[in-house]
């Protein structure tokens, strides 16, 4: 039975078993039609609006759904659609979306990036001068419609102008947001008052900038395009929905924006709902976030409970939503697709659909109605069962961590002197190439890899095929010139789920997957307990490539907080306290790969950055404890071993000094697509060490033009001295297939001997 106050903000796209990313893959591949792709999402969208409607919620949310990215869909039905584009417009309206988002031969794609603190990435929309910007795509509409057709009411949801164009970027400096802004607001009042006309009395706008510290302009920009937006007779109420942190002291400024309805993160800011009811209007709803839409264990309903009596006294009962804290795009699934996990921690945890359940057990609070206190009493009975688990803390675990002293936080001698004894042991030649770890993975390699994880063949079988990879990957990097070599990961199937693998403290799902972008998905491991390493990860593997070469091989590991960025983490223990956990695990792996002859060593961080949290008053804590992990992890080697890190998607200016204090000797960045806007940051703090931007978007299938690659190094030279600078693509070779990257690779080896002949 459904509940008037259970809600839900957003359901995963991808489907129980990934179904959207094989029909969106066959489809780009021309294995399957247009309109079989459509179909599947018609199929999906139906599928997961009876699957809200059975766990208990009322009106599912309908727009929430997106073949690729909902900012992208936006975009689109603004008609926020880049000039280099519009040569598609005569092709299907998909040609052109799909070109938007990953690019085609000779057209880059957008930008991607991090969907505010989340691992999803979305398509950032471009405002170009002169764009004329018109209802370009109904898709809101549609799929209330569709909806409807099949007798399901649901709350549309609409990405909010504001949070829209502060999330897009202006191509020219003549192009200011409010503009942008100002010519948008048409489209979306067309938009909305089509929806109530159709018979959507309520709509959610998503604004999770509201979160956020927002500057004079922005501010601005919130008063300007509600009060618009309010003078319009025939509109949906709305529920302005913020997630992902507090609304703090924008709290006067969004209830000031006309909304009949408002959605608070009470897993991130609970203290925000006091703040609340000290202003509250008194027609106002209030949807309270109660389920954590961000991790993977159970809520504890008594506690929620207690702040659904605090409102109710407050509000009365036909003023209260319950919901998840934020859409459930950043949940897996289903638990019930869960057969091998680990039973005991099974028992503790919650995914999308077992979210919903216990958002509606909440609200039958409300309600009064069925059967809700025996659904309590199972509830704190797993979570008793949790907290008196002998699996969780570790004795030797914490004695090691309070054994940390700041020595072990430090190499042993400063950058100058560690980079002459490098450059004595390493003999590398000016501008050195290098790539940033993995290599293509074949079908055949994936193939291999799940039989060895099913057991299917022999181990022997399994080491000796990665043995042959890897001797090939060795002999095709060293055939086209690289100078620093890799061995490839092909034993690797996620870069954090590999090393979770073999720590202690971790489990993983089998069908917990989360979207990252597009049709891509991860599967974060799940921490639950003390971290620990029982034995070596890597350093067979980057040994036996060390073996089959005489230039050095670059050992690969992931970085602590990375891996804690991109797994469940506890909701027991600080997140500093469980990056140290892992950072002494690394810290003792790369003590062995040296141990074992290896004289690079690289730490990745990709996710360094985009675990900044959201408001800037909580950076320098953040900071603090982040750096430190990477330095604990990386600072217990010899000088002469070089420690490289590398990082994605960063706009570096606001962190550069916490970067500098990272004391990598060599840090790569992914940058060739925001085309080394990167640099900028390098103008203003000079960067002491080695850096190298990446100069190929591996994202892309399109293999860069000629003079491409030269063109950024050059810019790059005009921030960082030749000393400086390295020469190595973007992240995600893996991804790309072997003739292209061939291509590609060649090109840049050739790009940096030029580079070297042509420099003084
Ligand atoms: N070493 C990893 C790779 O090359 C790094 C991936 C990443 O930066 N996300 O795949
Ligand atoms: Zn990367």
């Amino acid at each position: 039975m459904s509940l008037l106050n259970a809600r839900n903000l957003g359901f995963p796209r991808i489907g129980k078993y990934r179904e959207l990313k094989f029909a969106l893959e066959s489809y780009w591949s021309e294995k399957s039609s247009e309109k079989d792709l459509l179909e599947t999402a018609r199929q999906l969208r139906r599928k997961h609006w009876q699957l809200q409607l059975l766990a208990g919620v009322s009106v599912p949310p309908s727009n929430d759904f997106s073949l690729y990215d909902h900012v992208l869909d936006m975009a689109l039905m603004l008609g926020a659609i880049p000039s280099r584009f519009k040569k598609f417009d005569e092709q299907s309206g998909l040609k052109s979306y799909f070109a938007m988002a990953r690019g085609s031969n000779d057209t880059p794609a957008l930008e991607m990036t991090k969907w505010f603190d989340t691992n999803y990435h979305y398509v950032v929309p471009e405002f170009e001068p002169d764009q004329q910007y018109e209802l370009s795509s109904t898709k809101i509409l549609d799929e209330y419609l569709e909806a409807k057709a099949l007798g399901i009411d649901t709350r549309p949801v609409i990405l909010g102008p504001v949070t829209f164009v502060l999330l897009g970027k202006p191509t020219d400096p003549r192009v200011t947001r409010p503009a942008v802004l100002k010519q948008i607001l048409p489209i979306y009042k067309a938009l909305l008052r089509r929806l109530f006309e159709e018979g959507a009395d309520w709509i959610q706008i998503d604004e999770p900038y509201l979160c956020l510290d927002l500057d004079s302009t922005s501010k601005a920009m919130y008063r300007d395009a509600y009060q618009e937006l309010r003078g319009v007779a025939s509109l949906p109420k709305f529920m302005l929905a913020t997630y992902f942190g507090g609304l703090g002291n924008n709290l006067d400024l969004a209830l000031s924006l006309g909304a009949a309805g408002i959605h608070l993160d009470l897993v991130r800011a609970p203290e925000q709902l006091i703040a609340l009811f000290e202003k509250c209007p008194s027609d106002l709803r209030v949807s309270l976030g109660l389920v954590d839409g961000r991790n993977v264990w159970r809520t504890d309903l008594k506690k929620a409970l207690n702040l659904v009596r605090f409102a109710l006294d407050s509000l009365g009962p036909d003023r209260v939503d319950i919901a998840p804290s934020c859409s459930l795009l950043h949940s897996p699934f289903d638990l019930s697709a869960e057969t091998n996990l680990d039973a005991e921690v099974w028992g503790w945890m919650a995914f999308a659909i077992q979210k919903l359940e216990e958002v509606a057990t909440l609200s039958r609070v409300i309600s009064g109605e069925g059967d809700y206190q025996q659904k309590l009493a199972e509830n704190a009975r797993s979570l008793e069962s949790r907290r008196t688990s002998k699996r969780i803390d570790q004795a030797d675990v914490k004695g090691r961590i309070a054994a940390i002293d700041d020595s072990m936080l430090r190499r042993k001698s400063a950058y100058p002197e560690r980079h002459r004894k490098q450059v004595e042991s390493l003999t590398l030649p000016k501008f050195p190439t290098t790539t940033i770890g993995s290599f293509p993975q074949t079908q055949e390699v994936r193939k291999t890899r799940s039989a060895h994880r099913a057991g299917k063949i022999h181990p022997k079988v399994y080491e000796g095929f990665l043995k042959e990879e890897i001797k090939r990957c060795v002999r095709f990097q060293e055939e086209i010139g690289l100078d620093v070599l890799v061995h490839g990961e092909f034993e690797r199937n996620d870069m954090v789920e590999y090393f979770g693998e073999q720590l202690e403290g971790f489990v993983f799902s089998e069908n917990g997957w989360v979207q990252s972008y597009g049709s891509r998905c991860v599967k974060p491991p799940i921490i639950y307990g003390d971290i620990s390493r029982p034995k070596p990860m890597t350093v067979y593997w980057v040994q036996y490539a060390q073996s089959q070469t005489k230039k050095p091989v670059k050992g690969m590991l992931t970085g602590p907080v990375t891996i804690l960025q991109w797994s469940f983490v506890r909701d027991d223990q600080l997140r500093s306290e469980t990056c140290r956990q892992i950072a002494l695990a690394i810290r003792d792996e790369v003590a062995d790969l040296e141990a074992a002859g290896i004289k690079i060593i690289q730490i990745d961080e990709p996710a360094i950055r985009e675990g900044l949290p959201l408001r800037r008053a909580d950076w320098p804590q953040y900071l603090e404890w982040s750096v430190n992990a990477f330095r604990l992890a990386s600072s217990g080697v010899q000088d002469h071993t070089q420690i490289h890190t590398h990082m994605c998607y960063s706009e570096f200016n606001d962190i550069i000094d916490s970067i500098v204090s990272m004391d990598a000797d060599v840090i790569s960045i992914e940058c060739s697509r925001s085309r080394m806007e990167l640099l900028d940051a390098f103008r203003r703090v000079r960067y002491p060490n080695e850096i190298g931007p990446g100069v190929y978007d591996i994202h892309s299938p399109r293999v860069p033009q000629d003079g491409e690659m030269a063109n950024l190094l050059h810019q790059a030279l005009e921030v960082l001295t030749p000393e400086q600078l390295w020469v190595n693509p973007d992240c995600g070779l893996k991804t790309r297939g072997w003739p292209e990257v061939r291509q590609a690779l060649t090109k840049m080896v050739n790009t940096a001997k030029e580079l070297r002949e042509s420099a003084v």
